[in-house]
């Protein structure tokens, strides 16, 4: 399965926007969500199946059994996360324990035990024409980049015989976007024209670059600061990235977002620039995979 994977440096950028319009304009048959803290993309594709829902489960936490424990204070002192706390009875606050285990091994009456604690949910939707793999993550519960990682074998074993997936990636650049990157073939990052959005750009492509994944870079919102859209294409053309086009402001997007459509279903001065962005985009994405070229070696 090749899959063409949409990132941005920081939520906010229109990512989402971009990616539901690839997927009318693709006709997808496969796609996933990998924004598992806060996952919007059913939003704008939004599906009449009821979805199947799993239990995620992450690292295990520390209980403490009160009516063993003898208060000698070991395990909050050795407890380098700090989850462990004296009340009424020692507990373990489950937000900030890591599950290293090391309470239990200082333990002098056993009175730690570990026991699994749902950490969010992974949801697929699935009928003879598509497969929707996405999460929800808890709040607080961390392991985001183990989650994004179920998310996309989710999607891999329920659409075994499908060529072309669509992903949409974790915003930022932490262990999601990590996971979200490991093993797509293409990945298109949507840039802000600011100072951060530049940087945010450059720290994601030195990212990307380490997957050896083939990159392209597209501009939203160009017309908020025409300087730094152009110290953009600059970049892409120093480094040899492709640089696939620039999306203008559009008030009309917030519109067609929240009547749950896609920019690409509106006749929208957004959803023009961004039907060229895809054609260059997904000529590119046919060039290197049909030819194995790779621009970003
Ligand atoms: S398992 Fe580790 S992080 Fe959790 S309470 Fe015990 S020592 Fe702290
Ligand atoms: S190490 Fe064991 S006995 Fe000591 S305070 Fe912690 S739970 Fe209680």
């Amino acid at each position: 399965m090749k899959q063409l994977l949409i990132l941005s440096g920081k939520g906010g950028t229109g990512k989402t926007t971009i990616a539901s319009a690839f997927i009318k304009l693709s006709g997808a048959k496969v796609y996933a969500d990998c924004d598992v803290d806060a996952p919007n993309l059913h939003l704008l594709m939004v599906q009449q199946d009821v979805p199947q829902i799993f239990d995620y489960y992450a690292l295990p936490k520390a209980k403490i059994d009160s009516d063993k424990c003898i208060e000698c204070d070991r395990c909050r002192q050795n407890c380098k996360f700090d989850a462990i706390f004296q009340n009424e009875f020692y507990f373990v606050d489950e937000f900030a324990c890591e599950g290293c285990g090391v309470c239990e091994l200082v333990c002098p009456v056993s009175a730690i035990t570990f026991h699994q604690a749902s950490a969010g949910d992974l949801i697929l939707y699935k009928n003879d024409k598509r497969v929707f793999s996405t999460a929800q993550l808890k709040m607080g519960s961390g392991t985001s980049g183990k989650l994004v990682t179920e998310v996309k074998k989710q999607m891999q074993t329920a659409a075994i015989n499908t060529e072309f997936a669509i992903i949409d990636g974790s915003p930022g650049i932490g262990c999601p976007v990590i996971a979200s990157l490991s093993g797509v073939d293409m990945v298109l990052i949507v840039a802000e024209p600011s100072l951060s959005g530049i940087s945010d750009m450059e720290r994601i492509i030195k990212t990307a670059k380490q997957f050896k994944t083939k990159i392209a870079v597209c501009v939203n919102k160009f017309d908020t600061n025409y300087e730094n859209t152009n110290l953009i294409e600059q970049f892409c053309q120093e480094k040899n990235i492709s640089f696939v086009g620039k999306i203008p402001f559009d008030h009309l997007v917030v519109k067609a977002v929240n009547n749950g459509q896609t920019i690409v279903d509106i006749e929208c001065l957004a959803g023009r620039a961004v039907i060229a962005v895809y054609e260059r985009l997904i000529t590119l994405f046919n060039k290197y995979n049909n030819k194995g070229e790779n621009r970003n070696d």
